[in-house]
């Protein structure tokens, strides 16, 4: 297989593609940050994407650190994925009543992360808004408490002080809840509370004054949508107290779910959430979206409760085999976890060096197969919340970001993600990378 970096300026299809997707799709695509609007360029239109490689609609290659935004763990394309959905095509698409596989992947899900029970969903967003609604109805309370930079995906109650595209909007105070979108009614984003991440006292002060009407608390456990976010052992703490005082806490596991373990952040960090909600890799790249937890909990859940949640694709055949074939592959191979960590270690102490010979200030964050270079001098790892991350230099990512673009590396197209390795990325794609990388930093100089 071909390795090395390519260069290229022919972007001609991608410029046709996107002024014909302008005039007929907002902005021209189907997700903000795919526009490309805060690194500038033109975004590049896919073709195909195998292994740790995507090709481009004027074929160009690059070597792939989004991975669909989480959910390309096994890498682009995986025979056993593809295999599978393959094989469920033969019995029908949808069938709009229950079958096999959503039992076996409920199974695998539960079992893989120690909740009682689950319920399927057809992208992540679903999950936390049901999971919001469930936690109401369950508690009767009716506030909930978010933190600032945390993205849980764009139902209104939680397009309050949003990470991820929507990182660029933010200036509220904390506690104001300003609605992070047009659209968004101040009086229902009241209803959401904002605290700041890695900030136990605020959570205290915060709880101290209005608990009892708060139903959750949803947090990402690992950050990834202000870039990389950390959590500290004390504001884990202060998280599991809410649950003291009759708040139900809910992991918003839907990048770091099968991502930093099998069980997700929960089990690398000794969680222990009340609900958990998934996506991304449950799904293998099929949109699927899940939450789940305490049995007396989900037993709220309609049918069995009065809390109503549906879904026409809910449970799709082709996406539970996706799902399941990427969950199998990952228990099958006892060692997919460490190389990953290892790759993406290798991959930060070699920006962290590069960035350094090049007289290019950045902080990087990496944890499991995660990893956010941000462009300030603080020292590596001590980025951790929102209003540190906020002090990057985006100008200076940007120009990086086209420098890798431009040298066949497809890194995030914005300062405040988080990159995905995938277990097709090999020695030879960490020195290509590396490679590309050491010219950006250099470029940055001239
Ligand atoms: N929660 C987190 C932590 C996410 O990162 C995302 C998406 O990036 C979502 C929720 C929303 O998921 P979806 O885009 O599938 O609706």
């Amino acid at each position: 297989t071909q390795t090395t970096t390519q260069a290229t300026s022919q972007t001609a299809q991608s410029e046709a593609l996107f002024a014909r997707a302008r005039a007929v799709t907002p902005g021209g695509v189907n997700s903000p940050v795919r526009a490309f609007k805060s690194v500038g360029g033109t975004p590049r239109f896919i073709r195909e994407a195998h292994g740790a490689y995507l090709t481009d609609a004027d074929g160009t290659r690059y070597i792939d650190y989004i991975g669909s935004w989480g959910p390309m763990i096994l890498g682009h394309n995986h025979p056993a994925v593809r295999e599978a959905v393959a094989d469920a095509l033969q019995f029908g698409t949808s069938f709009g009543a229950p079958g096999e596989r959503e039992v076996e992947l409920a199974e695998l899900v539960t079992r893989l992360t120690g909740t009682d029970k689950v319920r399927f969903t057809s992208s992540g967003t679903e999950a936390t808004m049901s999971a919001l609604r469930l936690a109401r109805g369950f508690t009767g309370r009716k506030l909930i408490v978010k933190f600032r930079g945390n993205y849980h995906g764009h139902a209104d109650g939680l397009l309050v002080e949003a990470g991820s595209g929507l990182m660029t909007n933010l200036d509220g105070a904390l506690g104001e809840s300003a609605p992070s979108s047009a659209g968004v009614p101040e009086e229902y984003a009241a209803l959401t509370l904002v605290s700041e991440y890695n900030d136990p006292a605020a959570l205290d002060t915060l709880m101290a004054e209005r608990g009892a009407e708060v139903a959750a608390v949803i947090f990402e456990p690992v950050v990834g949508n202000a870039g990389v976010l950390i959590p500290t052992p004390e504001f884990l703490a202060a998280l599991h107290r809410v649950q003291g005082m009759g708040a139900l806490l809910i992991a918003d596991e839907v990048m770091t779910g099968f991502r930093l373990s099998l069980n997700g952040a929960t089990g690398l960090l000794g969680l222990k959430p009340d609900l958990t909600c998934w996506g991304k890799i449950i799904g293998g790249g099929l949109p699927v979206g899940a939450y789940g937890g305490r049995g007396d909990v989900m037993d709220f859940v309609s049918p069995q409760g009065p809390v109503y949640q549906a879904g026409t694709l809910s449970g799709n055949p082709l996406a539970m085999a996706a799902g399941l074939a990427t969950l199998r592959t990952l228990e099958a191979d006892a060692g997919i976890y460490g190389r990953l960590e290892s790759y993406t270690s290798q991959l930060a102490d070699g920006l962290k060096t590069l960035a350094a010979g090049a007289g290019v200030a950045i902080s990087v964050n990496q944890i499991g197969s995660m990893l956010t270079p941000f462009f300030q001098g603080a020292p590596h790892g001590s980025v951790r919340d929102y209003a540190q991350a906020a002090r990057s230099d985006t100008q200076g990512f940007g120009r990086w970001f086209q420098g890798l673009l431009s040298r066949g590396i497809y890194w995030a197209p914005s300062q405040f993600e988080s990159i995905f390795v995938s277990a097709s990325h090999t020695g030879a794609e960490l020195d290509a990378t590396l490679e590309a990388a050491r010219a950006a930093f250099a470029d940055l100089n001239q």
